[in-house]
């Protein structure tokens, strides 16, 4: 699931890195700066596709990029003009930063699609396996808990049964069929 508010902060977040990024050429950009716009770039197109990784070299890079500008300013007086410039750059730095750490929903958008590049599915019923709205799909060593919990109980083994009877009152295992108890004459 692909939460929008996520998509459009990670978006801002590349628009701003690209944009204060081609913003420090100026005057004349140099073959450095050129480089440096390439490898942000890519970059940029690891952070857009969801790579959780990438997540947190931007969250690094950012901090210091940041903080770096901070660092600057309190040591090297500076015009006006270039205090304002360095005291917004860091600053959307630094909050660029702290988006791609905090949010819940900006933390989705990385795991969600990090998860949809591995699929695994239950070895037993082709399930896919831990799916975040899907407590059955809990993965138990390439089986989902929906077919390993009811073998279980069907073995009675009591946690599993408690769990599978729960499920079952819940309306998550409609077919599931109560275990006979197993009398000895
Ligand atoms: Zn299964």
């Amino acid at each position: 699931m692909n939460n929008p508010s996520a998509r459009s902060i990670v978006v801002s977040i590349i628009a701003v890195v690209l944009v204060l990024s081609i913003l420090s050429w100026f005057p004349s950009p140099k073959v450095k700066d050129i480089g440096r716009f390439i490898v942000n770039c890519v970059l940029c197109w690891f952070l857009f596709k969801g790579k959780n990784w990438d997540r947190w070299v931007f969250v690094i890079l950012l901090t210091l990029a940041g903080t770096m500008a901070l660092f600057v300013m309190a040591n090297n007086p500076q015009s006006i003009e270039k205090s304002i410039v360095l005291y917004v750059m860091s600053f959307s730095y630094l909050v660029s930063a702290a988006l791609l750490v905090f949010p819940k929903t900006v933390a989705g958008y990385f795991k969600d699609q990090s998860t949809q590049t591995s699929t695994m599915i239950c070895k037993t019923c082709g399930r896919e396996l831990n799916v975040s709205d899907d407590p059955l799909s809990v993965d138990c060593g390439g089986d989902c808990w929906g077919c390993v919990g009811e073998i279980e109980a069907n073995m009675g083994y009591g946690p599993s049964l408690e769990k599978v009877r729960k499920e079952f009152q819940l309306g998550l295992r409609p077919n599931w069929v109560e275990p006979k108890e197993q009398t000895s004459d």
